[in-house]
């Protein structure tokens, strides 16, 4: 009989998408991750994102169970020990130091209806330091309830009823896919789609009209298409008149400016304002959909009231198919009392633009413990090096999450979170108007518990316990109370999405949540308030969202070896570069190395990139970003940075190009590979095992790495590249070229040089302790103590003559020599990342590695599944090791091109 199980549930994720899912279960495991087509909005669609999710649930670097710091090392613990710190810590914090001297961060990650109570826990624990302000949108709501009184979108269904649209800073082949059925549907009726932002997004393929403005002088463009209209006479005189207020003070603002000079300071040429005019005047009901880039300056403000300004000039404020839309209330739908923010008087609260510098000077009391939830602060607030810092100066920081990130490397506690596919919950959007229900597909991970699980645990450490603990069902009921009010019921919602009682059409009787019941029009307007240029950096820093992830949500196998920048190709001629070079972004705060990708049709003073990638490898564009708040809404105006570009200041004066040598397709260079590319290196690739030539003198590379696979290192006969290999190995090393040889690559090193076979007597499994020898504990590429790591081999070696051994393990004793000029056999696989393991253990539990099933008696389930559980950590150091040695080896090139 088929075990298998379809389970209609809600995405939960940072985006304003928010699909109907539906996961298919198989064997106890999510087979699928597909759109849940009768979710009324999101229509069976789901994104790329949605599909890779289920690799995250079960990625091998995930975190699975409890972990503590001691000492600087983690180890693994109980739930029980976990709270018993956590709850000791925060109440000795308390007495002594007050509650506010506990910050709670609770990030955007996921934003369901338990999730309100996770500060109400802090409430009725007394109180402690929360955020204010956001990382995100809140520019944009803020300024749009400045016009409206209070925001309020348009339904997105209501775009089908636009005769166009304009997607101002919107990307939504990216980040809002619901929106791309009805972009086609209005372009087959002969809609036009304007799409306005600097850089240039996947969206672009959609639109009719692509405008680059300036970054941040969006207002210009507004005013000078207002300008227009009006200079045509085509503005809705009885709306400016009737139903706003302002008017004649905006018009006095536009009168200050020739068209001409709006279209210069926008830096747009005057026929693409003509035809913005144009559509609104001829299109019919136009809408216009803000995106979450434009929110991104300090003076948002100004841009966002402009377009509102625009909107209502052209009379499409209260029209189906109009309007001004942007955001929903995501929180808007429970019962917000279940914050508990009126338990305790006003605590302090501290600004998360800026949040680095706020935690360092928070003072009576100063922060002393971080509880970090749904967020990882440490890569994705701007000015990071900052963050860090100030996480490390608390002295306590408790995260809850999923991956060693950067947030978690400043941990004392890491709480292994679950994530939607094993929890029930109840999710609202800040993307449509449909609450949807979170239904458990799986049971958790390893030992993971959901957030909501791990507070009403924590509460049992506290007085308070019995007025928190309730089971999720209870708590729902009483936190959606709001919506079983416009008669859904907790039996209706599980079943599938609950349209909520909101407006298809804001504003349709022109009337607004104002004093005066009117649109309110932006009457004052500083252009100095308006971003100028910095000479000494010359480019706007734009990171926008990424296609296939959510913000930061990835793994460590899943970064590039480097962040790619896009650039003019002219201005990088300017500087020297081409594409591909790698180079160096600095802004005031820092710099980041990245690899250069020239564009056409960028802006030439834009440098974009994608956000999100980790510091700790070798990403975090936010060590750049700068860390102040937006003039309305408490915003962070991110693209406020600017930066320079200039190649990178190397040991060598040209990339080295290191030949890698891949035997296997499943054993490819991995963390060693990204470690190499990130420090300049770049790699030449070959896989001779499917008819790749090998180069016959070390001419064009400046070292050489021979990987592990599952040859025999003696099988001359199946391997005949494997004798001119070796005479490589051999004149790469004559040369003072460096050559590293790993598991398979190691054994034939020790070949060329007279080396031989040596079959260990057993099959070496799993992260094992290793011991150096004396030489090893002073050898310069080890760099010192070794850390547990990955075996996968049977064949072994007897080092030849003159080889110094510089690592030995108990039951396979020769694992690690250095011989001859620079050359280096390791038999260990210091390479491996998630997936290269994923691949080994799969393949290996599953019976499908022939060679080696004959060992697998050896090992029953309990083994691979403790392995399995101490992986992240494993690999944690693993990874860390890796970057050490690829450091050091690498500088041997240099010393190399140093002494030619
Ligand atoms: S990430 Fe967004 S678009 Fe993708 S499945 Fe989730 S809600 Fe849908």
């Amino acid at each position: 009989m088929s075990d298998l199980k379809k389970i209609t549930t809600t995405c939960t994720r940072d985006c304003p998408n928010t699909c109907g899912l539906i996961a298919t279960v198989e064997g106890g495991r999510i087979a699928s991750l597909k759109g849940d087509p009768d979710h009324p909005y999101t229509r069976g669609t789901a994104c790329v994102k949605a599909a890779r999710y289920i690799d995250r649930v079960y990625s091998r670097e995930r975190v699975t169970r409890p972990m503590i710091r001691e000492n600087g090392a983690w180890r693994h613990t109980s739930w029980d020990e976990a709270f018993a710190l956590i709850a000791a810590r925060m109440k000795s914090i308390r007495d002594e130091s007050g509650p506010e001297a506990i910050l709670y961060y609770q990030g955007y990650g996921e934003r369901t209806a338990l999730k309100l109570l996770n500060r109400y826990f802090f409430n009725l624990f007394g109180g402690v330091t929360t955020l204010r302000g956001s990382l995100c949108g809140g520019t944009g709501q803020a300024s749009q309830n400045l016009d409206f009184g209070e925001r309020i979108s348009h339904d997105p269904l209501d775009h089908y009823n636009s005769n166009s649209m304009v997607l101002w800073a919107r990307n939504p082949v990216s980040t809002n896919i619901s929106l791309v059925p009805i972009i086609r549907e209005i372009k087959k009726r002969g809609g036009r789609i304007v799409l306005i932002d600097p850089v240039k997004t996947r969206t672009v393929a959609l639109a009719d009209l692509h405008i680059t403005p300036r970054p941040g002088r969006d207002v210009y463009l507004a005013m000078a298409a207002a300008k227009l209209i009006l200079a045509l006479g085509a503005q809705d005189d009885e709306f400016l008149e009737n139903r706003a207020e302002g008017f004649e003070q905006y018009r006095d603002i536009l009168s200050r400016y020739s068209v001409m000079e709006l279209c210069d300071l926008a830096d747009v040429p005057m026929d693409q304002v003509v035809s913005l005019a144009d559509i609104f005047m001829g299109q019919g009901p136009t809408s216009i959909l803000l995106g979450w880039g434009l929110h991104r300056h300090k003076s948002a403000h100004l841009s966002i009231r402009a377009i509102d300004a625009l909107a209502a000039i052209a009379g499409t404020i209260g029209m189906p198919g109009g309007g001004v839309s942007q955001g929903f209330e995501e929180y808007g739908p429970y019962d917000q009392s279940w914050w508990g923010d009126d338990l305790n008087p006003p605590r302090r609260t501290l600004l998360v633009s800026t949040v680095g510098e706020e935690i360092l000077n928070a003072d009576e009391p100063p922060i002393r413990m971080i509880y970090v939830t749904a967020s990882n602060p440490v890569c994705m607030a701007p000015n990071s090096a900052k963050v860090a810092q100030a996480f490390r100066k608390a002295e306590f920081v408790v995260y809850s999450g999923h991956f060693m990130d950067d947030t978690a490397d400043r941990a004392d506690v890491f709480l292994p979170a679950t994530t939607f596919l094993e929890e029930d919950d109840v999710m609202a959007t800040y993307g449509h108007n449909w609450v949807g229900p979170v239904n458990r597909a799986i049971p958790p991970v390893g030992e993971c518990r959901s957030e909501f699980e791990m507070f009403q645990d924590l509460a049992g450490h506290f007085d308070f316990a019995d007025r928190f603990r309730l089971d999720a069902a209870a708590w729902i009921e009483k936190i959606c109370a709001p919506i079983w009010r416009q008669g859904c019921s907790p039996e209706q919602l599980r079943r599938g999405a609950f349209r909520l009682d909101a407006p298809m059409v804001p504003y349709k009787d022109k009337t607004f949540p104002t004093p005066s019941g009117k649109f309110r029009f932006m009457t004052e307007f500083d252009p100095a308030e308006v971003n100028g240029a910095d000479e000494a950096y010359p480019y706007k820093l734009i990171t926008s969202a990424p296609h296939a992830y959510i913000c930061s949500e990835r793994t460590m196998a899943e970064h590039d070896p480097l962040p790619v920048i896009r650039l003019h190709p002219d201005e990088a001629a300017q500087r020297g570069l081409e594409d591909g070079s790698l180079v160096l972004l600095r802004s005031q705060y820092g710099a980041v190395r990245a690899k250069l990708r020239t564009e056409n049709g960028m802006r030439r003073d834009v440098v974009a990139a994608e956000r999100g990638g980790w510091i700790k490898a070798g990403h975090g564009l936010n060590l750049l970003t700068r860390d102040m708040s937006s003039t309305v809404g408490m915003g962070t105006p991110y693209y406020e940075t600017t930066v320079s570009v200039e190649r990178c200041a190397d040991p060598w004066s040209a990339q080295p190009r290191i030949l890698v040598v891949q035997n296997h397709e499943h054993a490819a260079p991995a963390a060693l590979g990204r470690e190499l590319e990130r420090m300049g290196a770049a790699l030449d690739i070959r896989m001779p095992f499917e008819g790749d030539a090998l180069p016959e003198t070390p001419e064009n590379h400046a070292g050489l790495v021979v990987l592990g696979g599952p040859q025999h290192a003696f099988d001359d006969a199946d391997n005949p590249y494997f004798a001119p290999l070796m005479r490589l190995m051999r004149k790469f090393d004559a040369q003072r070229k460096p050559v590293a040889g790993v598991c398979l690559g190691c054994q034939l090193l020790a070949r060329a040089w007279g080396g031989r076979h040596r079959n260990c007597g057993t099959f070496e499994f799993g992260f094992t302790e290793l011991s150096l020898t004396t030489e090893g504990e002073n050898d310069p590429i080890l760099g010192g103590p070794l850390p547990r790591l990955m075996e996968f081999h049977e064949d072994s070696f007897i080092p030849p003559e003159g080889a110094t051994l510089l690592a030995t393990g108990e039951s396979c004793e020769n694992q690690c020599f250095r011989i001859g000029n620079a050359s280096y056999g390791f038999q260990f696989r210091f390479e491996v990342d998630s997936k290269i393991l994923d691949n080994l253990l799969t393949l290996f539990r599953g019976g499908e590695m022939e060679k080696y099933n004959n060992y697998l008696d050896k090992y029953d389930g309990c083994i691979f599944e403790s392995m399995e559980a101490e992986l992240p950590l494993l690999l944690e150091e693993s990874q860390d090791f890796c970057r050490r040695v690829a450091e050091n080896w690498l500088k041997l090139c240099a010393d190399d091109i140093e002494t030619q």
